[in-house]
C-alpha cells in the first residue's frame, strides 16, 4: 500500500468527500475552483484514501462490501499459487471495505478449502485458502461472508456427463462456453449439499451466498424428462406458447423445481448453522427462460444481485430490491471494470462512485466486485483507486437508514416478463436468446422509472410477490402489464376504490393468456372494454383535450411505433384521445404500387379516428387514466411530458416531495421516525463525465404535527436556512457535481 504525500493530504479531511460533494465556500457564492477536477484528472491521483477505522454490525451497518471474482481452475502449476491471504485481506481492509465475500468454490468447481466431499484446487498444495482468509479477516475486522457457485460447476460437468443440463436442440455447449452447468434434477444436489454442510459447519462465517441458481438452459436432460413425467404424465413440451395450458404448466414447473432447489439448500444451512443464506436474484429482472419466480426470494435472507445495465435500471432495480428483502440492507452489486467479460478496463472515477452511490441513496449496501490475477494476486493499485470511492461513501454512512417515502409504485409483474409475439418458437429458438428478446413489460417499467426520476416524482416498486406493499403509496402504474389474475385484479380495484389513482396502459390488466375470453379485468376500473389490437408498424394519439394538445406543441398527434390496443369506452369515461391509423397501411405500399403517403415515413390520416386512445375515469373514491399504448417504453420527452401531464391528472399534490432541478438528478427521501429526521439523497446521475455541478431547489413534506428546527448539507452537517410553505419545508442545495444529502430535523 502506498501513500503519496500529496494525494494523502488532498484525500484526508476536506479532499474527496468534500470535493465531489460540492463544498461551498463560507460566503455561500464562491465555489472552490475546480472542485472535484482532481478526479476527472486520473490515473495522476495515486494513493490510498485514508478511512478512519469505524465498527459497524453485520449485516445492518455494513454498507461497503467486496467480491474478489476467483473463476480460476488449476490445469497451470502458476493458478492461484501465489495466493497471499495476509496481503490479500490487509490491501481489501486498507482501501476501507467493511466485508468481505470469500469464494469457497467457483464456477471452475474446486473447493478453495480441504474438503473431505469435493475437488480440491490443486495448487492450494496442502493450505486452506478459504480459512486463511477468514482467520486474516477477523484479525482486520472485516465481516465474512462465503460465495459458492451452484449448478456452474466444471468439475462435476466433466466428471459427472450424467448430470449435465442437455439444451432443447442437444447442442454441445462445451464447445463455445467455459462454464459447464449441471442440472438440479440429476443427483449433482447430493454432492453440492455435502460440499455445502461441510463449508458451514467448519467455519463461522456470518452468511452465505449461493450464485447462479437459475435455468441456464430450458433442459430436457433425462432427469428433467422422467421427473416430468411423474409428476404431469406426459412429455414436457418443445414449442413456446403463452396461450398453451400445456406451455405455462412446463414453464411454472421449471419455477418450482429451482424454487424447491434453493430452499432445501437454505434449510440445509440452517440447520448447520443459523446463518444467513442469500441468492443471486439478479435474475428478478430476467426473461422467463431463466425460470426464476419472485417467489424463490423465499429462500434467500437478502435480495441482491449483479447489474451493469446503468442509471435508469440501476434506480428501479433498487427500488424493488427494497419491496422484495427479507432482511435490510439489500446488496446491490457492480463491478469495478466495464463488466465482468473486461480484467482491466476500469469505470471512470466518476460513473463507478455515482453507480455504487445508487444503493447509497435507497440506504443500502453496495458491493463492488474486483477480479484476482490468475497467479492469485490482487491489483494493488485498484484498490488505491476503490478506496477513493469508499472514502466518499463513509461520510455519508452514518446517516443512512429508515423507510422510503413515495407516492407513486411501478408494478413490476415477474409472470409478464416474456414475448406475447413469440408464440410458436421452439425452445430451442428461445435458449438461442436466453437473456434477449423483446420484454414489453420490462421495458415499460424501467422507461415509467425514468419518466418518473426526471420528473422527480417521488416513487417505488411493488411486485407481483409485494402487492401488500401498495397500501404505502397514492398511485399505482400498470405499465403494459401482460396478464393479471382475478385476485391481484380485486387488489387493484379495492385500491382505486378507496382513493387510490391508477395509470395503465397497453394490455395492462388483460386475463391470464388460455383461461378463457380475453378481456380487461379492472374494465370496470378504467373505463374501458378491451376489443382486440389496431394498427401495424404505427399508430397515433390524437388529443381532444386542450392541455393535452397544448402539451405535445408543436406536434399535432403522438406518434408509437407498434400497435395499440383497440377499446371501447364506457359511459361516463372521458376520453382525451382518440386512436389515428395512418393514411394508409404501412405495409401496403411497395416501389411498384405507390400506395404509400410518405415514402420514409407512415403519416397520420387526415381525420382523427374514433377509438379511445386516452381514457380518465372516476372509481370509487379514486381515478384512473388509460392509454392505448406503453408511451412509458420510449425515451422521448414529448411522451415523458404526457405521461407526468396523465398522472398528475389523476394524482394530487401534496406529494412527499418535489425538486426543481436538472432531470438527471435522482432525489429519494427517507423517514427516520425514530430520530425525528427525514434523509433527502440527491444524486447527479448524468450519462457524460464528468459531471456538470447543479443545484437543487427542494420541498419535503413535514410528518403532520411536525415543526422543522433545523436543515443541514451532509456530509459537513452545515446548516441551511429554511423557509416554511403550506405543508412543505422549502430550501435550496447549491451547486454540487455527484451527490449531496440533506437532513430534515423536526420536533
Ligand atoms: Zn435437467
Amino acid at each position: 500500500m502506498t501513500i503519496d504525500r500529496r494525494t494523502f493530504n488532498k484525500l484526508a479531511g476536506l479532499g474527496a468527500v468534500h470535493a465531489l460533494s460540492g463544498k461551498v465556500s463560507s460566503s455561500g457564492q464562491q465555489r472552490e475552483p475546480s472542485a472535484g477536477s482532481e478526479f476527472a484528472s486520473l490515473p495522476a491521483s495515486h494513493g490510498t484514501a485514508r478511512i478512519p477505522p469505524r465498527a459497524v454490525e453485520w449485516p445492518a451497518q455494513t454498507y461497503r462490501r467486496l467480491l474478489v471474482d476467483m473463476h480460476v481452475p488449476d490445469w497451470d502449476d502458476r493458478l492461484l499459487a501465489r495466493f497471499d491471504a495476509a496481503d490479500y485481506v490487509s490491501t481489501i481492509a486498507g482501501a476501507g471495505f467493511q466485508s468481505l465475500m470469500q469464494y469457497a468454490n467457483s464456477h471452475a468447481g474446486l473447493c478453495l478449502w480441504p474438503t473431505k466431499v469435493g475437488q480440491m484446487h490443486r495448487n492450494m498444495k496442502g493450505r486452506d485458502y478459504f480459512g486463511e482468509v477468514m482467520e486474516e479477516c477477523r484479525r482486520h475486522g472485516l465481516h465474512r461472508v462465503a460465495y459458492y457457485s451452484l449448478v456452474f460447476d466444471d468439475w462435476a460437468y466433466q466428471a459427472h456427463p450424467d448430470w449435465r443440463v442437455v439444451s432443447p436442440d442437444y447442442s454441445e455447449p462445451q464447445r463455445h462456453e467455459r462454464a459447464g452447468a449441471v442440472c438440479i434434477n440429476s443427483p449433482y444436489p447430493e454432492h453440492a449439499l455435502a460440499c455445502i454442510q461441510e463449508l458451514v459447519g467448519n467455519y463461522d462465517f456470518q452468511s452465505i451466498f449461493f450464485d447462479m441458481t437459475f435455468w441456464p438452459t430450458i433442459c430436457y436432460c433425462p432427469h428433467c424428462v422422467a421427473r416430468y413425467w411423474k409428476e404431469h404424465g406426459a412429455e414436457p413440451p418443445r414449442v413456446v406458447d403463452w396461450k398453451s395450458p400445456q406451455w405455462r404448466t412446463f414453464q411454472k414447473t421449471r419455477e418450482r423445481w429451482m424454487r424447491e432447489f434453493t430452499l432445501s439448500i437454505t434449510k440445509a444451512v440452517k440447520q448447520t448453522r443459523p446463518i444467513e443464506a442469500y441468492y443471486q436474484f439478479g435474475t428478478f429482472f430476467a426473461p422467463w427462460t431463466v425460470a426464476v419466480s419472485l417467489e424463490q426470494n423465499e429462500a434467500s435472507d437478502f435480495a441482491a444481485g449483479d447489474f451493469y445495465g446503468g442509471a435508469a435500471q440501476f434506480s428501479i432495480v433498487c427500488k424493488a430490491y427494497r419491496s422484495l428483502t427479507r432482511k435490510r440492507p439489500f446488496e446491490f452489486q457492480t463491478s469495478r471494470t466495464l463488466n465482468l467479460n473486461d480484467f482491466e478496463t476500469t469505470k471512470p472515477f466518476e460513473q463507478l462512485a455515482l453507480e455504487s452511490l445508487i444503493p447509497t441513496i435507497h440506504s443500502s449496501a453496495c458491493m463492488l466486485i474486483d477480479a484476482i490475477k490468475p497467479d492469485g494476486t490482487l491489483n494493488h493499485r485498484a484498490y488505491e483507486y476503490l478506496s477513493q470511492i469508499n472514502a466518499l461513501h463513509d461520510a455519508f454512512e452514518p446517516y443512512l437508514g429508515g423507510e422510503m417515502l413515495a407516492d407513486v409504485a411501478i408494478y413490476f409483474d415477474k409472470n409478464s416478463v416474456y414475448d406475447p409475439d413469440a408464440n410458436g418458437m421452439t425452445a430451442a429458438e428461445a435458449t438461442k436468446n436466453m437473456w434477449g428478446g423483446k420484454l414489453p413489460h420490462r421495458d415499460a417499467a424501467v422507461g415509467a422509472a425514468r419518466f418518473l426520476r426526471e420528473a422527480h416524482i417521488p416513487f417505488g416498486v411493488v411486485t407481483n410477490a409485494s402487492l401488500d406493499q401498495l397500501s404505502g403509496y397514492r398511485a399505482v402504474i400498470l405499465p403494459s402489464v401482460l396478464e393479471m389474475t382475478a385476485e391481484q385484479a380485486d387488489i387493484f380495484r379495492e385500491f382505486v376504490r378507496n382513493g387510490g389513482s391508477l395509470y395503465a396502459s397497453g394490455v395492462s390488466s388483460m386475463s391470464v393468456a388460455g383461461e378463457g375470453e380475453e378481456r380487461f379485468l379492472l374494465a370496470d376500473v378504467l373505463g374501458v372494454r378491451y376489443i382486440g389490437k389496431t394498427g401495424g408498424r404505427t399508430a397515433y394519439l390524437s388529443g381532444t383535450d386542450r392541455e393535452l394538445f397544448e402539451t405535445i406543441w408543436p406536434q399535432e398527434n403522438l406518434g408509437f411505433r407498434g400497435p395499440m390496443v383497440k377499446a371501447q369506452a364506457q359511459p361516463g369515461a372521458a376520453v382525451l384521445a382518440t386512436v389515428t391509423l395512418p393514411f394508409v397501411d404501412p405495409e401496403a405500399g411497395t416501389a411498384l404500387n405507390s400506395r404509400f403517403a410518405q415514402i420514409w415515413s407512415d403519416p397520420p390520416a387526415p381525420h382523427a379516428g374514433s377509438d379511445p386512445g386516452i381514457v380518465i375515469n372516476n372509481f370509487g373514491k379514486g381515478k384512473s387514466v388509460w392509454v392505448a399504448a406503453p408511451l412509458e417504453s420510449r425515451a422521448d420527452a414529448v411522451d415523458a411530458r404526457v405521461f407526468e401531464l396523465l398522472l398528475k391528472r389523476i394524482l394530487q399534490p401534496p406529494f412527499k416531495f418535489e425538486a426543481d432541478t436538472d432531470p438527471a438528478v435522482e432525489v429519494t427521501l427517507f423517514h427516520q421516525e425514530d430520530r425525528h429526521r427525514l434523509l433527502v439523497g440527491m444524486l447527479n446521475l448524468q450519462t457524460q463525465v464528468p459531471a456538470i455541478p447543479v443545484a437543487a431547489a427542494i420541498r419535503v413534506l413535514v410528518p403532520s404535527g411536525g415543526k422543522v428546527r433545523k436543515v443541514s448539507l451532509l456530509p459537513e452537517q452545515k446548516a441551511v436556512e429554511f423557509s416554511h410553505s403550506g405543508s412543505y419545508v422549502s430550501f435550496n442545495v447549491p451547486e454540487f457535481k455527484l451527490v449531496r444529502m440533506a437532513l430534515v430535523d423536526y420536533a
